[in-house]
């Protein structure tokens, strides 16, 4: 009769982890506020602002998209969706050209 031994498998798990500098003792939660916004979220997508007032009549409305130099804010900024940042960066170009809004304000 043979004896059964029970085998223990010992997997060796070698992790050798490289740490790639990050060794100056910086904490990764060290966060710089640049700029203060709101929450970002599509306010288009959530129906707080309805399709049909994205037009270049309504100037209140787009002049919240432009910087006060009158850029237009980047979507990461505002927080609109690809979709939607199309259509109101269409909408301001359309209200620049009617001089609803700046090119360019001092
Ligand atoms: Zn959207």
């Amino acid at each position: 009769m043979d004896v059964v031994v029970p085998e223990e498998v010992e997997k060796e798990k070698e992790e050798s982890l490289e740490q790639e500098g990050g060794e100056r003792g910086a904490s990764p939660e060290k966060e710089k506020k640049r700029f203060f916004y709101s929450k970002k979220v599509c306010r288009f997508c959530t129906g707080q602002i309805k399709k049909e007032e994205v037009t270049y009549k309504n100037v209140e409305l787009l002049r919240r998209y432009i910087m006060p130099s009158g850029k237009i804010l980047p979507r990461r900024i505002t927080g609109t969706c690809t979709k939607h940042q199309r259509v109101l960066v269409a909408e301001i170009k359309k209200a620049r050209i009617l001089a609803l809004l700046p090119f360019l304000a001092r």
